[in-house]
């Protein structure tokens, strides 16, 4: 079907940061799959994991038990704080089952027509619950019908919230990025989180936690929330999970953690032990290679390198991120400057119209992450030089 638009380039082959093209072109990898492959392509302990697993068992079903589900639900609890797991496939498929945790949360306590309140510019997914959630109105076009339960804040806004709760009855869950990735790298005020967890707290909703784009490492913390110290009560992860494996994890603790009982919820493929052990090779590949410290330490290299060299260029309104979630917005739509980097050999994005989103492997070292800022600060001089009259 004509849903994708790609880039006129068939990768075959990637090694660590680098893609190679059917013309053994090479390419320097900036987006990692979209924030997906985070120890790069073709690591050896994530090949050597599955390479072993495939040779073992790849399905069983959910009808049995499955020990490796255990044992990555015990891994996960033990860097995120939460109690209990569920597995599935993809980051929509975590935010359908948040979803649905919140309205079962809510149901339990006697609401009847519960609301989640979700953010401008939020995106969590395609499916008609997440895609709902999701902010972008060209997102939606023509998909109506959807689905009812949610009300809309602005990002990074206390206030407005305490205003909708005040409005609505039956409001059982917050559901918000901590950085927002496809709005445009969005990163909220500190103590924002913090502030919705007591509000939360104060109110008996569940914050729930979208980091499919922020988790698993990517800002320099397990997670992004363990920036602020707090606990959500419902997380969701995906992407850099499997570095590139499809597994999608919904997370929760307390009450939460309860509400899915047999036959509440399911997935034929989640959790089979194929993909548990990709994950479990990521964690631990993140944990010897130390990555959580080296994100944290190339994202300061990033903003300061990239400060330099186009903090006072014209045109560039803003560089922000955390870790190696970096956006660099300009003060024009800029979606072709994609297309001229990958001529340049380079693969960033562009997201929100005018940002330029990096979301290199964890595994970048300093000469490449160098490559990486001088390549795409040269790329935005140029657009901008053309681009102004
Ligand atoms: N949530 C966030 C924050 C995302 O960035 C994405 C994908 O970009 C999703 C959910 C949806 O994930 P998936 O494409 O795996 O369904």
């Amino acid at each position: 079907m004509s849903n994708y638009k790609p880039l006129p380039v068939s990768f075959v082959r990637g090694e660590g940061p680098w893609l190679w093209d059917q013309q053994q072109q090479c390419y320097l990898d900036a987006l990692g799959g979209i924030a997906v492959c985070a120890l790069g392509h073709a690591h050896p302990a994530v090949t050597a994991a599955l390479r072993d697993q495939a040779g073992k068992l790849l399905h069983t079903s959910n009808l049995y038990n499955i020990e490796l589900q255990q044992t990555l639900a015990d891994k996960l609890s033990d860097i995120s704080g939460l109690e209990r797991a569920f597995f599935c496939n993809s980051g929509a498929e975590a935010n359908e089952a948040a979803i649905k945790i919140a309205r079962r949360y809510a149901h339990q306590q006697g609401i009847s027509e519960p609301k989640i309140i979700v953010m401008e510019g939020a995106f969590h997914g395609r499916t008609l619950a997440t895609l709902t959630a999701t902010a972008n109105p060209k997102a939606k076009e023509g998909f109506a019908p959807l689905v009812a339960g949610f009300l809309r804040a602005p990002f990074n806004n206390v206030e407005a919230i305490e205003t909708l709760a005040k409005q609505h009855d039956g409001i059982c869950a917050i559901l918000v990025e901590p950085i927002q990735g496809e709005g445009g790298v969005h990163v909220p005020d500190p103590g924002y989180l913090k502030q919705l967890r007591s509000l939360c707290d104060q109110a008996g909703w569940l914050l729930m936690l979208d980091e499919v784009q922020t988790g698993t490492g990517r800002t320099g913390r397990w997670f992004a929330y363990q920036h602020e110290a707090i606990l959500p009560d419902v997380l969701t992860i995906a992407k850099a999970l499997g570095n590139g494996v499809p597994i999608g994890a919904c997370l929760a603790r307390g009450e939460a953690a309860t509400v899915l009982q047999p036959g509440s919820h399911g997935t034929t493929f989640g959790g089979n032990p194929l993909a548990m052990r990709a994950a479990l090779a990521v964690l631990d590949t993140i944990e010897k290679e130390s990555l959580l410290e080296r994100c944290a330490a190339l994202g300061e290299r990033f903003l300061e390198g990239l400060q330099r060299s186009l903090g006072d260029v014209a045109g560039v309104t803003q560089i922000r991120g955390r870790g190696l979630m970096i956006g660099i917005e300009l003060d024009r739509p800029c979606a072709d400057i994609v297309a001229k980097a990958a001529n340049a050999r380079l693969l960033i994005s562009v997201t929100g119209g005018n940002v330029i989103r990096l979301l290199p492997p964890y595994i970048i070292d300093s000469d490449q992450a160098t490559a990486i800022i001088e390549g795409v600060s040269e790329l935005v001089i140029s657009f901008l030089e053309e681009t102004t009259d």
